[in-house]
């Protein structure tokens, strides 16, 4: 039996990409503070199922979902899975991006579909059902980049639109569904060390360089910023930072 207080105790949660990196760290701190917790994956089946064991050693319930945030049946019906799943859905986290970077010359057109998909369709879609499912007090936490606030050198022109179109969406979920008492603000990581950019890949030194800080960043620190975010109440609408200072 749980004795110590839980600020998310009994909220049902969904975090898209949780089974690895940010995601995993965040489905897994708000499962800390309470929350039962679903994640969806593609790949990465195995993984999401260990986040659900770590979940459920925390004594939480947890459930893992295949869903494709490209796939626009999958994107929005993540929701109501997790909805049945858990009984209801009161925090979104949307988290599962992909970045393809290079020379805008060189970027083809199923890279821009893919990303766009994945990064903007997806979130959207998403984010439209949890609008439909949530109850009055529902939290919408999505995962923007640093690189919407500073774009710090060339090969960034796709990933930085798509993830730029999603400050826009929190914003003007924030306005839309304000009056339920719904809130929607967006996070924007700075390097995270992670599959995507491990802090020993070949641009790493020079992205730690780039903060005010000095370092790369990790997953849990910004799964802070979401789960308080998950509980926050007079605050919508608005831009986080975790990036060690990389916008400064
Ligand atoms: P990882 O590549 O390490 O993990 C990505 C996660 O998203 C995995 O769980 C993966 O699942 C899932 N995923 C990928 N594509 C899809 C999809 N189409 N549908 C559903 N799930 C999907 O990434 P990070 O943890 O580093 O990044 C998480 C978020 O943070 C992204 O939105 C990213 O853009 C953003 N971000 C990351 C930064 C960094 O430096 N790491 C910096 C700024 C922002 P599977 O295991 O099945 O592949």
């Amino acid at each position: 039996m749980t004795t110590h207080r839980t600020t998310l105790h009994g909220k049902n949660a969904l975090v898209t990409g949780g089974s690895r990196g940010i995601g995993a760290a965040i489905a897994l701190r708000l499962a800390r503070e309470g929350a039962d917790v679903a994640v969806t994956y593609v790949h990465g089946k195995e993984a999401a199922e260990e986040v659900v064991r770590r979940i459920e050693a925390l004594g939480r319930r947890a459930v893992s979902l295949r869903a494709d945030s490209a796939d626009a049946e999958e994107a929005g019906g993540a929701v109501e899975r997790t909805a049945q799943a858990l009984g209801g859905l009161d925090v979104l986290v949307n988290n599962a991006g992909v970045g393809v970077l290079g020379p805008v010359e060189g970027l083809s057109l199923a890279d821009v579909d893919r990303v766009l998909a994945v990064n903007v369709r997806g979130v959207f879609l998403t984010s439209q059902a949890a609008a439909t499912r949530m109850p009055p007090g529902g939290r919408i936490v999505t995962i923007g980049t640093c690189m919407t606030q500073r774009v710090p050198g060339p090969g960034g022109t796709l990933y930085a639109t798509s993830k730029a179109a999603l400050i826009g969406l929190t914003k003007a979920l924030a306005r839309e569904l304000g009056g339920r008492g719904i809130t929607a603000n967006i996070v924007h990581p700075g390097p995270i060390d992670t599959d995507m950019n491990p802090a020993g890949g070949p641009y790493a030194a020079d992205q730690a360089a780039m903060t005010a800080l000095g370092r790369f960043g990790t997953a849990e620190e910004v799964a802070a910023m979401v789960v308080h975010l998950a509980g926050a109440e007079y605050v919508t609408g608005a831009e986080f930072a975790v990036d060690g200072g990389f916008a400064a």
